[in-house]
C-alpha cells in the first residue's frame, strides 16, 4: 500500500475496535483472569480502547464481564447443547454426542437471566406440557409481544441449539472509557433485526461449512480440527450511554449489544459473530500447558511482523487480514494491546470470507466496502501470511482450502 493509500484508508476508517473474550470455562479454571481482547467497536471513541494499557480493553472489559459469566444463570446454560440430529458440518471441536442437551431449567436460566427466579418466570410453561412445546412456550413468554422474534429465537434453538436469552445486568470496566453499564435487553420490535441477522449468519455458517465438508469428502478430518459455531449461548444486552462493546465472548457464550456500533448490516453481523466465535474456538484448542491456540501457533509470526513494522499502516497493510483501522491507531489486527489473539480472530474472519466467496463464485469483499489491505488472496501476500493461513486451515478448518493456489 502506498502511503497515500494508507492515508486514505486511515481517513476512511471510522471504526474503533476493542473487545473482550474469555476462555471457555470447561478448558480450565480462573475464567475471570483469562480475559483477552475480542472485538467490539465504537464509532465515537477516540483511539484504540486498548492502546493505552497493555491487555487494555481485553483484560479490562473481559475481567469485569465475569459477573454474568460466573453467575448461576450463565453456568446454568453452561452445558453447551447439541442438536439431536443434523449434518456433520462444522459441528465443532467435540463430537455432538459428547455435548449434553440443555435442560428446561438451563434454557429458562438464560432466557430469564434478568429475573431473580427464572423458574418462577417460567411457571406458566408447566411440566405437564410436552417437552418441545414447553420449550417453545418459554420462547413465546420471553419474546412476548413479538411473535416473529419469538419464532426466530426458537429457530436458533431448534436448528443450532443456540439459546438466545439475556445478559445479567452488570457494570463493565471499560478501561480508559470508564465503567460501562450493561443492561439485559430483549431483541423485539425494532431490535428484532439482530435476531434476523444472526439467523442469517448461522444459516450462512451452516451452508458454507457443509459445502467445505463436501469438498473434503474422502479426506480424514478429525472432529477436533473443526471450527465449532454451534451450539452456543447468546446473551443480549444494551450498553447505557455507550455503543461499545458490540460483543464479547466467553464460555461458549457470545454477549451481544443491541446498541453496538458494529451491528449495521447482515454482512457486518456475520463477520462480527464469526470473530467472536473464533475466540471461543481459540480457547478450546490450547496447547499443552497453554491457554489458547493462537499465541503458541501464531505468536512468532505476529511478533516478527510487529518488530518489522511497528504500527506503520503502510508497512502493516500487506500483513493485515482485515481492513479495519483503529481511529488514531493502526490496523486492528496489529493495534498495540490487542495482541495475537485479535490478529488470529481477524485471520479466521478473512479465511471464512475467502472460502465463502470461492464457494459462491463471488469476490471476497469486506463489509466495509474498502479494498483488501494487502493481496486479494491473503495467502498470496508475504510468506508470513501463507504460514499463518496454513496453520489456521489445519487447526480449525480440517485442512480444507478452496481458494485457488497462488500463481493460478
Ligand atoms: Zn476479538
Amino acid at each position: 500500500m502506498s502511503s497515500q493509500q494508507a492515508l486514505r484508508a486511515a481517513l476512511l476508517s471510522s471504526l474503533v475496535v476493542a473487545c473482550s473474550s474469555q476462555r471457555p470455562a470447561d478448558t480450565s479454571a480462573a475464567t475471570a483472569e483469562a480475559a483477552v481482547p475480542s472485538r467490539s467497536t465504537s464509532d465515537g471513541t477516540p483511539a484504540a480502547s486498548s492502546a493505552g494499557s497493555p491487555g487494555g480493553a481485553g483484560s479490562a472489559l473481559g475481567g469485569s464481564a465475569a459477573p454474568g459469566a460466573g453467575s448461576s444463570a450463565a453456568s446454568g446454560a453452561g452445558s453447551p447443547v447439541v442438536p439431536a440430529a443434523g449434518s456433520l458440518a462444522a459441528s465443532g471441536a467435540e463430537p455432538r454426542t459428547a455435548l449434553a442437551e440443555p435442560t428446561f431449567d438451563a434454557i429458562a436460566g438464560v432466557l430469564f437471566a434478568d429475573r431473580a427466579s427464572p423458574s418462577a418466570a417460567a411457571a406458566s410453561c408447566p411440566p405437564s406440557t410436552p417437552p418441545d412445546a414447553r420449550v417453545r412456550c418459554l420462547f413465546d413468554l420471553r419474546y412476548r409481544g413479538d411473535a416473529k422474534a419469538a419464532g426466530l429465537a426458537h429457530e436458533l434453538f431448534v436448528k443450532w441449539r443456540v439459546v438466545a436469552g439475556v445478559e445479567v445486568a452488570h457494570t463493565m470496566n471499560g478501561g480508559y472509557r470508564g465503567m460501562i453499564r450493561l443492561e439485559p435487553a430483549v431483541p423485539t420490535g425494532a431490535e428484532r433485526k439482530h435476531l434476523e441477522w444472526i439467523v442469517t449468519a448461522m444459516r450462512d455458517f451452516d451452508d458454507s461449512f457443509a459445502a467445505l465438508d463436501r469438498r473434503a469428502a474422502g479426506a480424514e478430518v478429525s472432529r477436533s480440527k473443526r471450527f465449532r459455531f454451534e451450539p452456543i449461548t447468546l446473551r443480549f444486552m444494551r450498553s447505557v450511554a455507550a455503543r461499545t462493546p458490540s460483543a464479547y465472548a466467553h464460555d461458549w457464550t457470545v454477549a451481544w449489544n443491541l446498541a453496538g456500533s458494529l451491528h449495521r448490516s447482515a454482512d457486518a453481523v456475520r463477520e462480527t459473530l464469526f470473530h467472536e466465535i473464533f475466540h471461543l474456538n481459540d480457547y478450546a484448542h490450547p496447547p499443552p500447558g497453554g491457554e489458547a491456540w493462537s499465541p503458541s501457533a501464531l505468536g512468532a509470526t505476529f511478533d516478527a511482523v510487529v518488530k518489522k513494522c511497528g504500527t506503520s499502516i503502510a508497512c502493516l497493510g500487506p500483513y493485515s487480514p482485515n481492513d479495519t483501522i483503529v481511529r488514531g491507531g493502526t490496523y486492528y489486527s496489529f493495534q498495540p494491546g490487542n495482541g495475537v489473539r485479535e490478529y488470529a480472530a481477524e485471520l479466521a474472519v478473512r479465511y471464512y470470507r475467502e472460502q465463502r466467496a470461492e464457494l459462491r463464485g463471488s469476490k471476497a469483499e469486506s463489509p466495509t466496502g474498502r479494498p483488501p489491505a494487502g493481496a486479494a488472496r491473503f495467502k498470496c501476500g508475504p510468506p508470513e501470511n501463507a504460514r499463518a493461513w496454513a496453520l489456521m486451515r489445519d487447526e480449525f478448518f480440517g485442512g480444507v482450502d478452496v481458494v485457488p493456489a497462488c500463481g493460478s
